[in-house]
């Protein structure tokens, strides 16, 4: 499924939205933040559903986990066209993954949720027991069979040296970036955290997702149900919209970086 994107708000109408969604965060106790890759786009990475994105030029069905556990061909295609070159270290934090970091340093952030596997947040200064990757992290790779874990920096390497698809170098068993496949499990404890810190929050800020990928995406559904008020800052639509208190279609960076100068100026006057 492809969104088509809204126009940008413009700043005057900006303004008054982050003028207002910083005030429920200075009202509120207990904040979430789910992000998505649309949290990352200003860092360079591509999201999945945007023209351009990920799903213009590959076929999801390529990135099945029973495929990749099955195929080699698919583990070939995954480590060469995929892995090798994507989030290198060269990717850095944009605007709004220092913005959420200020939350926490302004101590009102509960925890960041997030889909991504950039670790992004971590690198921004969230603590790591703030932060709940539902769908792993591309820093870690994992050999199926002996459980022998490899930093991805080194995988990368023998694969820039000219081996098309890297195995364990103590079983030769397959080798897995720690990330959540279509049709894998998202990995319980994470996910039972998830989903009660979004029950028990009393704000829950979506920032770039198109909340479609589940079960995440019913994580800001639990946090309405139990009385959260919802922001969602996003450039398309989600299926959410009809639930937000505040829908802000601006850029991440802009608006979480407004919305949050304006919040440590309430907390300072
Ligand atoms: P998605 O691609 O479905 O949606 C991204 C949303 O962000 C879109 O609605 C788009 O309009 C919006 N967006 C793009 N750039 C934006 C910006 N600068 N500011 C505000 N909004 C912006 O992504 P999703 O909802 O996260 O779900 C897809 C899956 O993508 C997730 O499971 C995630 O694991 C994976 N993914 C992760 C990364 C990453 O780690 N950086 C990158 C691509 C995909």
């Amino acid at each position: 499924m492809l969104f088509n994107r809204e126009k940008p708000v413009d700043d005057q109408t900006l303004d008054r939205l982050a003028e207002r969604a910083a005030d429920l965060m200075a009202g509120a106790k207990r904040i979430v933040v789910f992000t998505g890759a649309g949290v990352s786009t200003e860092s360079g990475i591509p999201d999945f559903r945007s023209p351009g994105g990920i799903w213009d030029r590959f076929d999801p069905d390529d990135f099945t986990y029973q495929k990749f556990i099955s195929e080699a061909e698919t583990r070939r295609k995954q480590w060469q066209l995929l892995w090798k070159d994507r989030l290198t270290e060269t990717v850095q934090p944009n605007p709004a993954h220092h913005a959420i970091a200020e939350l926490h340093r302004l101590h009102k952030l509960d925890c960041v949720i997030t889909q991504n596997v950039d670790s992004l947040h971590l690198t921004a200064g969230v603590p790591e027991d703030k932060v709940f990757e539902l769908h792993g992290s591309m820093r870690r790779v994992t050999c199926l069979q002996c459980g022998r874990q490899y930093p991805m920096a080194e995988i990368k390497k023998r694969l820039h040296a000219g081996e098309d698809v890297p195995d364990c170098e103590a079983c030769h068993g397959i080798l897995k970036p720690d990330i959540v496949l279509f049709g894998e499990m998202l990995p319980d404890r994470v996910l039972a955290e998830a989903t009660s810190r979004a029950e028990k929050c009393d704000l829950f800020v979506v920032v770039g997702s198109s909340l479609v990928v589940y079960p995440a995406a019913l994580l800001p559904g639990y946090a309405v149900d139990s009385g959260a008020r919802l922001i969602i800052i996003n450039l398309s639509e989600t299926p959410m919209d009809g639930r937000a208190n505040i829908i802000i279609r601006a850029k991440a960076g802009e608006a979480m970086t407004r919305i949050i100068q304006k919040l440590a100026e309430k907390m300072s006057g």
